[in-house]
Order: C-alpha cells, then sequence, then structure tokens
C-alpha cells in the first residue's frame, strides 16, 4: 500500500529538496503560517530570509513583500504563490505619479512606507515601516519639505508624534481604513479592561489621537498611547503582548494577527476590534498553492537590477538611522 502524504509532508519534502525557505507574514491564514519557517512582518521576514543559506524563498505575502526579498537577495528565486495577491496601499502611488509629484516639490525628501512598489521605493529617498516611520522623519533636517507616502494615517500619525509638517499622499489600505474610532469604543464598553492595540495604518489612529490618546513626541512605533491604548507595528504587537500584564487585548489590525498573537500568549485573551477587517488579498495563499509554487517552480518575482539597486538604497538608509 502507497503511503498518502498530507499536503503539509509534501511541502516539506520539496522544501528540503529544494533548499527552500518558507516565510509567512502576520496576515496569513493561520494553516501557511503553521508550516512557514519565519513568521514576522513583511521587512524582517526578507532580512531573515537573506540570512539562510536557501536558494528559493517562497513568500506566503502579498506581491511588494516579494519583490522586497528579490531586492535584498537578489541571488536567491523569489516565488509567490499567487501572483493575484496585491496591496491596495501599495497600489495607491505609481512610480510616474511619484515623479510627477516630486516635480512639484524640487528637493523634498522622499519618504515611501515598505507597502510600496520596488519602483516606487527606487524613486523614493527613504524607506521607513510603521515602526521606523518616526525616527526616520526625525532624522530630517528641519528645512527640508518632506514628502510621505502612500499611507495617510500612518503619515498624520508621523506628523503628529514629530510635529514635523509632512505633505501625505492620500493612499489607505482599505482593511485598515475601515477600523474605526467607534468600534474602539464599542469594544471598550464590551471588555473594559482590556489593553487596546492600534496600528497606525488604522482609520481611526489620527482620530484616536485627536480625540484622546496622549501620544508622546519621541513616539518610536514602541506604544505611545495613555494607559490602555497603544499603537504598535505588527512585530511590536507581539512583543508588547508578551511583557504586558494584561490578560486582554483588542486588536486594530488585520485579524490574521491574532494568531500569531494568541500563539505566543496561550494564557491571555484577544479580540479583533472588527471580524471583518480581512485582507483578501492575504487570504488569496493556501497551503495547495503553496505547494504548486514548490512544485512547478511559481510564480517567480524578480525586480530588474537597476531598479533594485536603487530600492535597496532607500531600505539601507532607513536601516542607517534605525538599527
Ligand atoms: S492589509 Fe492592507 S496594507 Fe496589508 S496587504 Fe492587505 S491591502 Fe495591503
Amino acid at each position: 500500500m502507497t503511503e498518502r502524504k498530507s499536503v503539509a509532508e509534501k511541502i516539506d519534502f520539496l522544501r528540503k529538496e529544494k533548499n527552500a525557505v518558507i516565510l509567512a507574514h502576520n496576515y496569513q491564514i493561520p494553516e501557511v503560517q503553521d508550516i512557514a519557517d519565519f513568521t514576522g512582518d513583511s521587512l524582517s521576514l526578507s532580512q531573515m530570509a537573506a540570512t539562510t543559506e536557501a536558494d528559493v524563498i517562497v513568500f506566503c505575502g502579498v506581491n511588494f513583500m516579494a519583490e522586497t526579498a528579490s531586492i535584498i537577495s537578489p541571488e536567491k528565486k523569489v516565488l509567490i504563490p499567487d501572483l493575484e495577491a496585491g496591496c491596495t496601499l501599495a497600489d495607491a502611488i505609481t512610480a510616474d505619479q511619484l515623479r510627477a509629484w516630486k516635480s512639484e516639490h524640487p528637493g523634498a525628501v522622499v519618504v515611501s512606507y515598505i507597502n510600496t512598489t520596488a519602483e516606487v521605493k527606487a524613486e523614493s529617498d527613504y524607506c521607513c515601516t510603521s515602526s521606523t516611520a518616526i525616527k526616520v522623519v526625525q532624522s530630517i533636517p528641519e528645512d527640508k519639505e518632506i514628502l510621505f507616502l502612500p499611507d495617510m494615517f500612518l503619515g498624520a500619525y508621523a506628523a503628529r508624534v514629530t510635529g514635523r509638517k509632512l505633505h501625505i499622499w492620500p493612499g489607505e489600505c482599505h482593511v485598515h481604513a475601515g477600523i474605526r474610532t467607534r468600534d474602539l469604543e464599542e469594544m471598550e464598553s464590551h471588555h473594559p479592561g482590556a489593553e487596546m492595540i492600534v496600528h497606525p495604518e488604522c482609520g481611526c489612529t489620527t482620530s484616536l489621537m485627536y480625540e484622546s490618546m496622549n501620544v508622546s513626541a519621541n513616539g518610536n512605533g514602541n506604544g505611545n498611547g495613555n494607559g490602555h491604548v497603544k499603537f504598535l507595528s505588527t512585530g511590536g504587537m507581539i512583543k508588547h503582548a508578551v511583557t504586558s500584564d494584561a490578560k486582554e487585548f483588542v486588536i486594530a489590525t488585520e485579524t490574521g494577527m491574532l494568531h500569531p498573537l494568541r500563539k505566543a500568549n496561550p494564557d491571555k485573551t484577544f479580540y479583533p476590534a472588527r471580524e471583518d477587517a480581512v485582507c483578501r488579498f492575504m487570504k488569496m495563499i493556501t497551503l495547495d498553492k503553496v505547494l504548486k509554487s514548490l512544485e512547478e517552480d511559481i510564480f517567480e518575482v524578480r525586480v530588474p537590477e537597476a531598479t533594485a539597486r536603487l530600492a535597496k538604497k532607500s531600505i539601507d538608509r532607513m536601516l542607517e538611522i534605525t538599527v
């Protein structure tokens, strides 16, 4: 009788045979996160993959993340299991639109969130993540104009915390923009002792800060709210939940984040700020698609060398300031 392997076992076999490393973003479905070699946010995953001897990276995330992995590890083959996995935020600005914006502000410094295409990164002076945006903005001389893109909520958050006047591109992630202050207020009324943990991309971020939260002026993504509200990146959420004395948390970001939080904190309780804060692009990747990707070497994402070189400069400039 022939032995029947599960999809997870087949993936494991091919991962070894092809010397592949499997990365899963925190918003991926639990089954995909559970078979990954590394889970985390987009930049940390690409950085972890670069330190491995793997020949192949399978990036379970969205397109700009696979591009970032290719920019950082150009010698490795980068695969994404579904080419349709895009990102509304990364699509909010094209390289042509950025070039036109720059021409209206000659001499301005361009700060781009990591959720951008490789072409947009190549047109930028600095890349930033939600946990480095404040430090990057603070590092830019006061007399320089700053173009911040593409997320208007993160931009407003950075402007508020640093006290700098930023030109902010009006882009948004449809998932995070849908999480509003009233959702948190409702959750707070049901769970009065819970800590509120908010990703700075959320639509509620600016209103929360202006309405009631005392955000410190030197905020650095390590949690800046007063009392029980923290503004944290996805990586920061995990670190904070582990060390916090709180037993209950309301999480304002994509609901996939609850899986790693619950795994790392089995004795604590996590509620989503909104049950429907679900990114359909992130949920496109399934175990069957990961297997097919490994079996057929699909779909390769490779950033042209000249674009990758310029894009990497914007990432390296951020790392020089923040690491
Ligand atoms: S949750 Fe929003 S920012 Fe993240 S991949 Fe989906 S669309 Fe893009």
